[in-house]
């Protein structure tokens, strides 16, 4: 790995640290996926959307015919650190700009990509993953959603769960078994699906910290175009895996030592037997200890956009990050509270709740990055066959 960044790569981050000076006025505080909407408003997430589409700083690595920046995923990160420096990140804004729209320009049609690749840049369509259902989560291919074509038109009928954004989605890119007697992986087709389409119900679920991210969706004889497929009919599990091969770890490995700051700042602030808690040896001992892990993710994560940038096939990195990231941020939350005695329990909206009640609420989120992009016994089990090369289970 070489670690310098070339000239360019640094007058871009200049570029763009320029910029953000006169536009952070607009920047929201960066939350994870499961962030809480009472944190940050979804009309300032839009509002900072737009703002850094405008200025050219979203869909970096994007080709530059569909309105990207026709740049590399190293400078795509350079901007994620400059956000970050200053509090803020890429707005979660949904799975537009970092998986259906790559999507398209791989797989789409010229109707297709003029329809919705800009308007995906731009924020002014929203869009939400239609993949899992209540029995097909981990094994996708198990899924029970129908598309049965009649008059130049798919009728859909199902329901879908877990939906991120439905709620705010102008646009669904859904999975659907359109030949019911082909091989599980085989007539699958892959549908675009206007949110405003009569027969979609959106319902709510609300996760344990309160906050509502996600729903379930229900179809009832949902009419859509037969030209929304993307590639062909019946062959929609490839498109559904040039998708999935977009999901990226990336960012991780900031995220872990950021709270292992946060963590340290607590432990200062906090006494315990006269003392503060950061003077106590084992405290300091545990801190060490999820800064030495959040570094080793941090240079896997070097690893896996070296291979990247070399424009080698994917390694093992992306589930080493995926599943380690996501049980050191369980364990940072549950010491947290630990340092925390009885003032865990103390919620936001309470006077005396240290930190405004984010340690209890990040110990409830931290299931949720153990069980999207593949759960982690998932993760477990590519890293013990493909790597370990162990007998399958
Ligand atoms: C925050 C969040 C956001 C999400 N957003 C979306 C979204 O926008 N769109 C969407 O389509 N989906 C979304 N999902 C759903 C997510 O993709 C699924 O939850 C995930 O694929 C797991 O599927 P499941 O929940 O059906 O669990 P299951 O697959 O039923 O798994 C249940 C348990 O069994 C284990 N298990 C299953 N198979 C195996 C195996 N072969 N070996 C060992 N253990 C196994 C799992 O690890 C898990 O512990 C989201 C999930 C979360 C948590």
């Amino acid at each position: 790995m070489d670690f310098s960044y070339s000239r360019e790569d640094e007058a871009m981050r200049a570029e763009f640290r320029e910029w953000l000076t006169h536009n952070r006025q607009y920047a929201v505080p960066a939350i994870g996926p499961l962030g809480d909407e009472e944190d940050v408003s979804w009309e300032a997430t839009l509002r900072w959307h737009a703002k850094l589409c405008a200025g050219g700083w979203l869909g970096i690595t994007w080709p530059r015919e569909y309105g990207g920046r026709g740049g590399t995923p190293l400078q795509e990160i350079i901007c994620e650190q400059e956000l970050e420096l200053i509090g803020s990140g890429v707005p979660f804004t949904g799975p537009g700009i970092w998986l259906v729209g790559p999507t398209l320009v791989h797989w789409g049609t010229d109707e297709q990509k003029r329809a919705h690749l800009q308007n995906i840049l731009t924020g002014a369509e929203i869009w939400c993953q239609g993949y899992s259902e209540p029995n097909a989560g981990s094994d996708l291919a198990a899924l029970q959603t129908r598309a049965i074509e009649e008059d130049g038109h798919f009728i859909i009928n199902g329901a879908k769960i877990w939906t991120s954004l439905a709620h705010h989605a102008q646009w669904m890119f859904l999975l659907a078994r359109t030949d019911s007697a082909a091989p599980k992986h085989k007539g699958i087709s892959y549908i675009l699906v206007d949110m405003k389409t009569p027969g979609i119900t959106i319902s709510p679920l609300i996760q344990m910290t309160g906050a509502r991210h996600f729903n379930q969706v229900f179809l009832e004889d949902v009419r859509v175009p037969v030209k929304n497929v993307v590639g062909e009919k019946n062959q929609g599990w490839q498109v559904a895996m040039t998708t999935l091969a977009f999901e990226r770890s990336t960012g991780q490995e900031r995220i872990m030592m950021a709270r292992v700051r946060e963590l340290a700042s607590l432990a200062r602030r906090l006494s315990r037997n006269g003392g503060i808690l950061w003077d106590e040896p084992g405290v300091r001992q545990k801190l060490g200890q999820f800064a030495a892990e959040a570094t080793a993710i941090r240079y896997t994560g070097f690893r896996q956009l070296t291979r990247q940038l070399k424009g080698l096939p994917p390694g093992p990195e992306g589930s080493m990050i995926k599943l380690t990231a996501s049980e050191l941020g369980l364990r940072i939350a549950a010491f947290a509270l630990e340092l925390l005695g009885p003032y865990a329990q103390l919620e936001r909206a309470d006077a005396l709740a240290i930190d405004h009640g984010i340690w209890a609420r990040r110990m409830l989120e931290a299931r949720g990055p153990m069980i999207y992009s593949g759960t982690n016994e998932i993760q477990r089990n590519v890293l013990g066959e493909r790597v370990l090369g162990l007998p399958k289970g």
